[in-house]
C-alpha cells in the first residue's frame, strides 16, 4: 500500500534562527523531504531569517549543504528546484533592521503565511511584537513556537500571556516533535481505531505502565544550557509528559484539536503529586579510559558541585476512575546504555491459569517504540509447537505493519516534517495548547521544589548504564522490573 501524499495550499513559511541548529538540522531537510514528496505546491516560498549577513544564493547554498549532511536517504535529484523556492533575509529580532526587508518580501502575497520561532524563548516577545508592528501578521497568519516553553509555571505563564498580546491561540502552534512520531499517532489508531483495546485499558486488567526515554548522548555542547534545565524540565514536562497524556486520556468525542487537547489536560489535571521516595535523580559519570572524550556530568557542565539531575526516574498516580492505584513509571536520562524511546502498557495476569505450573508465568505486554525503529508489538502468548505437552510461549505480534504498508507507508516522515505541514493545514491537534503547557508546569514545579527544599544531590550512575541502581530499586520494591533498554 503506497501512503497518499496530499499537497497542501500555497505557502510563506519564514524561518526565524533559518541559520541555526534546528533550522539545518530538522526544519529545512524536512522541507526538502517534503517537496521530494510531492507535497509543497508550486507557490511554496521558505524564507530563512537571522542576523547573519548573507544574501538568497549564499543562504541556498548553506542550504544545500545542510540537506546534503542531514537529509537523510528519501531525497530526490529536484535539489536545485528546491532551493529556488528559498530565499533570505538578514534580521534582528530586537532591533530594526531587515523589519522592512521582510516587509517587502511578504507585500501582497495572498497565501498562508507562518512564522517559525527556531529562536531562543527570550525572543519570542520581540518576534510577536515586531510582526504586529510591521503589519507582517493578520489573523491568519500562524507562529510556531519551540521548546523550552518557559522553565516553570511563573515563566510559561508570562510567554503565554506575551503572544497572547499579538496573536490568538488558534494562530499558535507550540511544537513537541515526539507528537509528530507515526507510531504516536499510531497509538491513537490503535485504542480508538479498534474494539479490542479499550474495555482493557484501565486499573482492572492494565499492571502498570512504563515510559523510558533512554539517550546514549551525554549533554555536548548544550552545558550551559543543560545544566540549568535538568532532566525534569527538558524532557518529563514535555515529551513524557505528552507520552503519558496520550496513553491514559479518555476517548475524546472527536479527533479534532481541542477534543483531543480537553482530554489531555484532564490527565494532567488528574496527575498526583510525586512522593520523594518515588523519585529518583542521577547524575551520569565519566567513561572509565576515556574521560576525556566521555566526561561526567559535572566536567561537561563544568560545575564540580552540579546539582542537576541528568537523569530521573519517577513513579506517577492518575486520580480518576480508569487509573486509580494503576503506577505510571516514567525515566529518561542521558548516556545510558542504547538510545531507545518506549512506552510499555503491561497487562495483568490472567485471573486463573488452566495450565500446569511448568507452562510459566505470562503477561501481555504492548509495546509502543518511538526510536529506534518505531512500531508497536503485543506480546501474546501461545503454545510452543511441537509434541511434548503444554509449554506455553510468548511471541511478538507485529502491529506495525510495516511490510503491509510497504516503504511508503509512511513511517519514515520525520516528526518535523508532519507537524510542519499540519501548521500549513491551519491543524493543532497535535500540538500544545497553552492550558496544557501550564497545566504540566503546575504539576513539575512543586517536585522541583521539593527536591530544591531538600538539598538532593542526583546519585551517580556509570555512563552506558541504565542510570542508577536506586532507579531499579524504585520498580523492584514494588516487584515490577523495567524492560531492557535496548537499541
Ligand atoms: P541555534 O543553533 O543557537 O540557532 C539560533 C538561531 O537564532 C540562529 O539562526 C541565529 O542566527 C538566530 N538568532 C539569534 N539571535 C537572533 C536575533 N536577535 N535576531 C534574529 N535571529 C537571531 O539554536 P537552535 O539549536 O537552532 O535552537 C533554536 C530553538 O529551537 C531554541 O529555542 C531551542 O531550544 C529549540 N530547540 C532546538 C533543538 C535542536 O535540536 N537544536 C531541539 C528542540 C528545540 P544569527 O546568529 O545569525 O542571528
Amino acid at each position: 500500500m503506497v501512503s497518499r501524499v496530499i499537497p497542501v495550499d500555497p505557502f510563506d513559511l519564514v524561518i526565524f534562527g533559518g541559520t541555526g541548529d534546528l533550522a539545518r538540522r530538522k526544519i529545512l531537510p524536512g522541507l526538502y523531504r517534503r517537496f521530494c514528496a510531492g507535497q509543497m505546491p508550486e507557490g511554496a516560498r521558505v524564507v530563512g531569517a537571522a542576523r547573519t549577513e548573507m544574501d538568497a544564493a549564499g543562504y541556498r547554498e548553506m542550504v544545500a549543504e545542510a540537506i546534503r549532511e542531514f537529509g537523510g536517504d528519501e531525497t530526490c535529484d529536484d535539489l536545485e528546484e528546491f532551493l529556488e523556492k528559498l530565499d533570505y533575509v538578514a534580521i534582528d529580532a530586537r532591533g530594526e533592521a531587515g523589519w522592512s526587508e521582510l516587509h517587502s518580501l511578504m507585500a501582497s502575497r495572498d497565501q498562508i503565511e507562518v512564522y517559525y520561532f527556531s529562536v531562543g524563548p527570550s525572543l519570542f516577545g520581540d518576534l510577536a511584537e515586531r510582526l504586529q508592528q510591521w503589519g507582517l501578521a493578520g489573523p491568519d497568519s500562524r507562529i510556531v513556537v519551540e521548546k523550552p516553553f518557559g522553565r516553570d509555571l511563573e515563566s510559561a505563564q508570562a510567554l503565554n500571556a506575551t503572544l497572547a498580546r499579538y496573536f490568538d491561540e488558534q494562530q499558535i502552534y507550540r511544537i513537541d516533535h515526539y507528537l509528530g512520531k507515526e507510531t504516536v499517532q499510531n497509538l491513537m489508531a490503535v485504542r480508538f481505531g479498534n474494539v479490542l483495546f479499550e474495555p482493557l485499558w484501565n486499573r482492572q486488567y492494565v499492571d502498570h505502565i512504563q515510559i523510558t526515554v533512554a539517550e546514549t548522548v551525554g549533554v555536548g555542547g548544550r552545558g550551559e544550557y543543560y545544566d540549568k534545565s535538568g532532566a525534569m524540565r527538558d524532557m518529563v514536562q514535555n515529551h513524557l509528559m505528552q507520552l503519558l497524556c496520550l496513553i491514559a486520556m479518555e476517548p475524546p468525542a472527536r479527533f479534532d484539536p481541542d477534543a483531543v487537547r480537553d482530554e489531555k489536560l484532564k490527565v494532567i489535571r488528574a496527575l498526583d503529586p510525586v512522593l520523594p521516595h518515588h523519585l529518583i535523580r542521577g547524575q551520569y559519570l565519566a567513561e572509565p579510559g576515556q574521560e576525556s572524550r566521555y566526561p561526567s556530568y559535572r566536567e561537561a557542565v563544568g560545575d564540580p558541585r552540579s546539582r542537576t539531575e541528568s537523569f530521573i526516574a519517577l513513579k506517577a498516580h492518575i486520580s480518576n476512575w480508569r487509573w486509580h492505584g494503576t503506577p505510571f513509571y516514567l525515566r529518561t536520562g542521558k548516556r545510558m546504555i542504547a538510545r531507545s524511546s518506549e512506552i510499555t502498557v503491561v497487562f495483568k495476569d490472567t485471573p486463573h491459569s488452566i495450565f500446569t505450573e511448568d507452562a510459566g508465568r505470562h503477561r501481555n505486554v504492548l509495546s509502543i517504540r518511538l526510536q529506534p525503529n518505531e512500531g508497536i508489538t503485543l506480546g501474546v502468548t501461545i503454545k510452543e509447537p511441537g509434541p511434548g505437552g503444554m509449554r506455553l510461549v510468548d511471541v511478538p505480534l507485529d502491529m506495525t505493519f510495516a511490510e503491509a504498508l510497504g516503504p511508503e507507508g509512511g513511517a519514515q516522515v520525520d516528526a518535523y516534517e508532519r507537524l510542519i505541514m499540519d501548521v500549513i493545514r491551519g491543524n493543532q491537534t497535535l500540538f500544545m495548547r497553552d492550558d496544557e503547557v501550564e497545566a504540566a508546569w503546575a504539576w513539575t514545579d512543586p517536585i522541583i521544589q521539593g527536591w530544591e527544599a531538600r538539598h538532593d544531590v542526583p546519585k551517580p550512575y556509570d555512563s552506558g548504564s541504565t542510570g542508577p541502581t536506586d532507579a531499579l530499586e524504585l520498580m523492584r520494591r514494588d516487584g515490577r522490573e523495567w524492560r531492557k533498554v535496548s537499541p
